[in-house]
């Protein structure tokens, strides 16, 4: 790993100009250079709660404050590090990410917008910028377990979540204490609907649509809703041997036809929504017994709650014509795990597009598949992510891979964004 890094520190210099930029482009990938060395010894992981991740958060606290940052931290272990504006009566600007890595994770997932945000702190005190809103440089708690500091802030985290265990053996509760929060406080953390001018999360794509087209930059229409679904399949389970082709009620067979139908629905319909079968269970699961009943899940993500609905209709249609061809019954239910779309903020997407085309990047509107801390950040004011592209389009691997000058591109987009942010009227 050590040697890695040499050779990237090297390959920064080659191949960023510093006049291309505002921001510093060595620094902030030095930034993330530094950033992932604070790795759990047996993997390349920071899961949340571990003592990498409080290494990491005091590397990054420490760095706040030469940035001149106030830092504190909340009851739910968000780190916040505020920088007064000329006008401490306009609601705050906020500019952040996560730290945390899922296990076996990478060093991008987060990490880019976290460093994308303290390279800003240092671009403005560098340039001796004093914004009209006061700012908040947030580095998120816990995202990879549910996006706990950013629930916290929207006041969508319930104490229920406080007894999850994740992968390094604390409770979520215990976690937050780790981190320097307080589990019995968290409700007070909340803020209110509308208490935020404005706030702006730089992250890796994470999949491969901007690779793939070769575009630079990508401006996140929204966050993409999710609806589960359980699905039965129940036929007659008999004997394998003795039950002739012709007169069975084979629940396995009804099922298979099921996640065909899936799959054709949704190439049907134009669009960038995704329906998966992820899971099967067939039973009672024997060699020698046709199967009785199949339970199986479905999942939909789109970007409307109107399209998904209207998916769901089609596939339920198609799952009750397969059902009365093959003499078996269908049921399902709908799983309260959902997520419901989050739109990104029409005007500011407006103004990084403005960004990016003063600076001459190419890039193009995408949804973004997975979740983020600014999925719940639209819920208190208008929020906006930027993405920058993902080599081959892996995340959560230690081969998550983003090139230096992509960093460098999206952290200049980000800080030309907030100052225009900052000086429109609007905000
Ligand atoms: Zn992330």
């Amino acid at each position: 790993m050590k040697k890695l890094s040499i050779l990237l520190l090297v390959s920064v210099q080659m191949s960023l100009n510093a006049q291309d930029f505002v921001i510093n482009a060595s620094r902030v990938n030095d930034l993330m250079t530094a950033l992932s060395a604070f790795k759990e010894e047996d993997n390349n992981s920071r899961v949340a709660f571990s003592d990498a991740d409080l290494e990491g958060r005091a590397f990054v606290m420490q760095k706040m404050k030469e940035a001149g940052l106030e830092v504190s931290i909340d009851f739910s272990g968000n780190i916040i590090g505020r920088r007064a504006g000329l006008d401490n009566s306009l609601k705050p600007i906020v500019l952040g990410s996560h730290i945390d890595t899922v296990p076996e994770g990478g060093d991008y997932d987060g990490c880019a917008g976290s460093m994308a945000a303290l390279e800003i702190a240092f671009t403005l005190q560098d340039l001796n910028i004093t914004t009209r809103h006061p700012l908040e440089f947030i580095i998120y708690s816990n995202e990879e377990g549910g996006v706990m500091g950013s629930r916290a802030l929207a006041g969508t985290l319930t104490e229920e979540a406080f007894k999850v265990v994740n992968s390094t053996g604390y409770s979520m509760g215990e976690g937050i204490v780790r981190l320097g929060g307080d589990p019995s406080r968290v409700k007070e953390v909340q803020r209110a609907e509308g208490s935020i001018a404005a706030s702006f999360e730089l992250h890796i794509e994470q999949g491969a649509n901007l690779y793939q087209e070769d575009l630079e930059i990508g401006i996140v229409e929204g966050i993409v809703g999710i609806d589960w679904y359980d699905f039965r399949f129940g036929g007659f389970a008999n004997h394998a041997g003795t039950t002739p082709m012709n007169n069975r009620q084979d629940a396995l067979l009804a099922a298979a036809k099921f996640i065909q139908a899936v799959n054709e629905v949704a190439l049907s319909v134009e669009g960038r929504h995704v329906c998966t079968v992820g899971r099967i269970q067939a039973l009672p699961g024997a060699p020698n017994v046709i199967p009785g009943v199949v339970n199986l899940s479905l999942e939909i993500r789109d970007l409307s709650s109107e399209k998904m609905k209207s998916l769901f209709n089609m596939i339920l249609e198609r799952a009750k014509e397969i059902a009365t061809a093959s003499n078996v019954e269908v049921t399902y239910e709908s799983i309260d795990a959902t997520g419901a779309p989050a739109m990104t903020d029409a005007s500011l997407k407006k103004i990084i597009e403005a960004q990016i085309n003063k600076k001459g990047y190419s890039y193009t509107y995408l949804p973004s598949g997975a979740g983020h801390d600014s999925q719940e950040m639209t819920r208190i004011g208008p929020a906006a992510m930027i993405f920058i592209p993902s080599v081959d389009g892996i995340s959560h691997s230690p081969r998550e891979y983003s090139t230096p000058k992509a960093i460098a591109q999206g952290t200049e987009v980000m800080f030309q964004t907030l100052l225009a942010t900052d000086s429109s009227k609007k905000y």
